[in-house]
């Protein structure tokens, strides 16, 4: 197996460039991409036909402005491509097919079982993509997984959580399903998935932004100045780990008082207040260790109680910054609803065509 590799870099880069700027808005002009980009309107012209060939983007009519000849527009064909994007968890397994926009076309869930044995895990989430690959009928570029970690992104491993019953731990599951599927396969934690979603959602705004993601665990992802954060060891953000009460409830990777312990503990005695507490502390040591300018909350157990928490963390973040006129931190919640991280693992994949870096792997030798 192989990375799988952009066609041309040089070319690639304004190619994609040019999908990007595309994919956020209304038909664009020859001159607007030029001016856009930064090159000729000549140079802009190769990258249409180079674009136009490979059937991503086409015409969408002309407008004329004064004397002279119309001026031609262009726009992005979304349903030239497609991506699978899959949110597995314990329980579930939640899957979308996006088109090249990000835009999802169908979704699909089904229920798993928590000690499932990888081989039948790697033939139900095959047997998802190949429902979801029946909708739409774009190329179809690949499939992305979520899951919570710790994952190993660049191998494609689940390296597992410090259960001891955990029947996951070490499974190759990138290579597994490329397998099964013959197809493009990336895997990654549900949190960043989840956070490059929100950024192809909200283009712009999430240049500087942590996302803090509560599921049946709790974690996070980080975006900072335009670039996502993986780390050594590919397990940035991590912050279910980090201790937020000093000798607390204990959790099962032996310390005790970690974010992710507390917020379990309260939510299990229906403590709603104590859970957006601790979610509250969390975001403010986010902010505080890594400057951002916008948070983004997402997953099942934060949209259950949605009010009570953004209350909270606004008003820990007032109360934390209020030293500092200068610091201001939008809190957001996320616009995918339970799409949000199968549909971010769907563009983890399509950001491939874009020609941003992705550990997404195809099939081939090497
Ligand atoms: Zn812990």
């Amino acid at each position: 197996m192989k990375p799988t590799g952009p066609l041309d870099r040089m070319a690639g880069a304004h190619d994609a460039a040019v999908l990007e700027v595309a994919r956020h808005g209304e038909p664009v002009s020859r001159a607007g991409l030029a001016a856009a980009l930064q090159v000729t309107p000549q140079a802009i012209s190769k990258i249409l036909s180079r674009l136009g060939e490979r059937g991503l983007i086409e015409e969408a009519g002309s407008v004329s402005s004064g004397p002279g000849k119309p001026t031609t527009l262009y726009q992005i064909v979304p349903g030239s491509r497609r991506a699978i994007g899959l949110h597995l968890t314990r329980s579930r397994v939640h899957g979308v097919v996006a088109d090249l926009t990000g835009q999802v076309l169908e979704r699909r869930e089904v229920g798993i079982d928590r000690q499932l044995p990888v081989p039948e895990l790697i033939g139900a989430l095959a047997a998802l993509a190949r429902e979801l690959a029946e909708h739409g009928n774009g190329h179809l570029l690949g499939v992305g997984v979520g899951m919570p970690g710790p994952v190993d992104s660049v191998e494609g491993i689940y390296r597992g959580a410090p259960a001891p019953d955990d029947a996951w731990q070490g499974a190759s599951l990138r290579s597994l399903l490329l397998e099964e599927l013959g197809l493009p396969v990336l895997l990654d934690h549900d949190s960043r998935a989840a956070l490059v979603g929100e950024s192809w959602s909200q283009p712009g705004l999430l240049d500087n932004a942590a996302l803090v993601l509560a599921e049946d665990g709790l974690g996070a992802a980080l975006r900072l100045d335009g670039a996502m954060v993986r780390g050594a060891h590919s397990r940035a953000g991590e912050v279910g780990h980090t201790v937020v009460r000093m000798g607390g409830v204990p959790c099962p990777c032996g310390r005790r008082g970690c974010a992710q312990a507390e917020y379990l503990a309260a939510l299990e005695t229906s403590d709603a207040e104590r859970a957006a507490q601790v979610l509250a502390t969390v975001v403010l040591n986010l902010v505080r260790l890594v400057d951002v300018d916008r948070v983004v909350l997402g997953g099942r157990s934060i949209y259950t109680h949605h009010a009570t928490t953004m209350e909270a963390v606004r008003a820990a973040l007032e109360e934390g910054l209020r030293a500092e006129a200068r610091l201001h931190v939008e809190v957001l919640l996320s616009t995918r609803g339970i799409d949000l991280i199968a549909a971010g693992a769907a563009c983890e994949v399509l950001e491939h065509e874009y020609g941003l870096p992705t550990t997404l792997v195809g099939p081939g030798p090497g």
